[in-house]
């Protein structure tokens, strides 16, 4: 898989992958963050990802970059929790990384991820470790140097090792210690779009 090379349309099949699978995971995600948060993170990924795949379905984005950034203006301006604006500038800065090419590399989808993730961490001031999104994003991009499928694998492993961790930012953070014990829910979508890549990958 090292010498594939990802077109427009295999963006847009990994953006309607990620919409299905949060559609399929949606009352979880408000599960977890029933627990830990306000019981809308299911909902608040749900309303995002409806908008990007009606966005989709419309056309208009012309290349990888295009398809990542409208998807992620999408998120900003449909969703009104923090993980809105959080996967608003993770796909943003990633597309904007991407430029105009017609066709990428997976590493060169790494390198824009990982500028994604650097604006996911200015933007919320988080780190790995503080319980949040990045705890699956973060091994995922680094994974992602190796295999698809080695991305995917790393997301879900940082999402189960949220569990133990005492929350640092976010809503959850404001729980302090009774925050442990509970899998983020932010992680846990973050897997879900990483096992998204994954299947459209095969
Ligand atoms: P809200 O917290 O506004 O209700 P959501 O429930 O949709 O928004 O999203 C919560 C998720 O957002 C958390 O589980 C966490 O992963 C992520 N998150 C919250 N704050 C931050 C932050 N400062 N940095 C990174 N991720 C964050
Ligand atoms: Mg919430």
């Amino acid at each position: 898989m090292s010498d594939t090379v990802l077109d427009t349309a295999f963006f847009v099949r990994w953006m309607t992958a990620a919409a299905a699978a949060v559609e399929r995971e949606a009352d979880r995600l408000t599960e977890l963050d029933s627990a830990i948060g306000d019981a809308d993170h299911g909902s608040n990924m749900q309303r995002g990802f409806v908008a990007v795949a009606k966005m989709l379905q419309a056309g208009g984005p012309a290349a990888p970059g295009e398809v990542l950034a409208a998807a992620g203006r999408q998120l900003i301006s449909s969703v009104g929790g923090a993980s809105g604006p959080l996967y608003g500038s993770l796909l943003r800065r990633s597309g904007k990384a991407l430029g105009e090419a017609a066709q990428v590399s997976r590493q060169e989808l790494r390198a824009g991820l990982q500028a994604g993730v650097e604006a996911v961490a200015q933007l919320g001031g988080a780190a790995p470790g503080d319980k949040t999104m990045l705890d699956a994003l973060v091994p995922a991009v680094e994974a992602l140097d190796t295999s698809f499928e080695a991305a995917a694998a790393a997301a879900e492993r940082g999402a189960l090792a949220t569990v133990p961790l005492l929350a640092k930012k976010g809503r959850a953070s404001y729980l302090g210690e009774r925050s442990i014990g509970h899998q983020d829910p932010g992680a846990t979508s973050s897997a879900l779009l990483f096992a998204a890549l994954a299947e459209v990958a095969k």
